[in-house]
């Protein structure tokens, strides 16, 4: 979508990007750190300053035990952390359930490693999880389950409960778990983020994937790490250590820097919430319907009264006929099932929100 965004001059409010600046403060942090010098190879499991920062990050956070030396890796991002949390513990045959709509490198990776996929729907328009539902697909195959909140695409969050069940379940059937919390610190309306960290009996069988890109406004750096108790780690790192062996250094000198300041991180729902209210007012009085998202960057509308159109074709038209790109929700959902959503990214400038908003609005 963002390259036909570009092909036909279109707003893009579709990819997962934000439009404007990462801070000056971390950029000169960085090219310091390159300056003075740290442009060789980094240790394999990452910075030691780093690590041991985002280690305090999650005792402040979460009250969660991770042990720098051990717990935890840096990665080229959240996507190779999955990638190598898979590879680390998948063989052939094991079943791996994930819900739908999923982001798209959860289903392709598992089957790489000979994983078989178990997508269980999540129901529009509230996309929450039915646990009864997980207790029924599992077999003695099953090894692993998958889940991200805040949610991408619907921006939906797990709760309390959905957590406390699912470490009961993964503790019975002996389940690894991967937490995709890339959008943790995106979070609206005093709501507070389930991490898995928070569950210690579900954390000592889960890997947490984390991405500097959603936090710092910079996707372009591909930045993350993987967290996970040492035995899950020690697999991982086998994977990571032949895989990329180490990411790049003056990146993770200067966001070792950075991270130190708790202010950097903890605005980021409030910054988002303001336009996540901004754009919904700007359409209040579309023909769109919407349930607010409770966290990430991205907004579900649903445009069954405007077009009985597939939401591909809706899509398309949308971008070629009115000059805005967003994203069909049936690409990422179980047998692309289509239920007339689409999903729109606001981490954008509000002169960008604005512009869509109109377009929005005379449809
Ligand atoms: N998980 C989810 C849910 C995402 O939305 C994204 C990015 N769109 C990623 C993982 C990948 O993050 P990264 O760019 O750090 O690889």
């Amino acid at each position: 979508m963002s390259k036909m965004a570009t092909d036909f001059n279109a707003i893009n409010l579709s990819q997962g990007f934000p439009n404007f600046k990462s801070d000056p403060q971390l950029i000169e942090l960085v090219s310091k750190a390159m300056m003075a010098g740290h442009n060789q190879y980094a240790p394999m499991a990452g910075d030691i300053q780093l690590r041991e920062v985002i280690c305090n990050k999650m005792e402040c956070l979460y009250r969660a035990k991770y042990v720098p030396a051990t717990d935890i890796v840096i990665t080229a991002g959240a996507t190779q952390a999955i990638f190598t949390a898979i590879a680390a513990t998948i063989s052939k045959g094991d079943e791996v359930i994930i819900f739908t709509p999923a982001y798209d490198c959860y289903a392709p990776t598992v089957a790489l490693f000979g994983g078989n996929v178990i997508a269980l729907q999540l129901q529009a328009p509230h996309y929450t999880p039915d646990w009864e539902e997980v207790k029924r697909v599992i077999t003695t195959k099953t090894k692993m389950i998958i889940i991200n909140s805040p949610h991408n695409p619907s921006g939906m969050l797990f709760s309390e409960s959905d957590m406390e069940q699912l470490q009961e379940i993964s503790e019975v059937h002996d389940l690894i778990v991967i937490s995709d919390e890339v959008y943790e610190h995106i979070v609206f309306d005093d709501e507070i983020h389930q991490s898995v960290a928070r569950f210690p009996d579900l954390a000592k069988r889960s890997f947490i994937t984390a991405s500097f890109g959603k936090t710092f406004h910079n996707t372009g750096w591909k930045m993350g790490y993987c967290l996970g108790p040492q035995e899950l780690m020690n697999e991982f790192k086998k994977v990571h250590q032949y895989n990329v062996f180490c990411v790049n250094n003056p990146f993770q000198k200067g966001l070792a820097t950075y991270l130190q300041d708790e202010k950097t991180y903890l605005g980021l729902g409030a910054f988002y919430q303001q336009k996540r209210d901004f754009f919904l007012d700007a359409i209040k009085d579309s023909r769109f319907k919407f349930i607010p998202s409770k966290g990430t960057y991205f907004q579900l509308l649903d445009f069954s009264e405007i077009s009985q159109e597939s939401d591909i074709v809706f899509t398309e038209l949308l971008t070629k006929n009115h000059g805005l790109a967003t994203i069909p929700i049936s690409v990422f959902n179980k047998d692309q099932r289509d239920e007339k959503q689409i999903r729109v990214c606001f981490a954008k400038t509000e002169e960008m929100l604005q512009a869509a908003a109109d377009i929005l609005n005379g449809l």
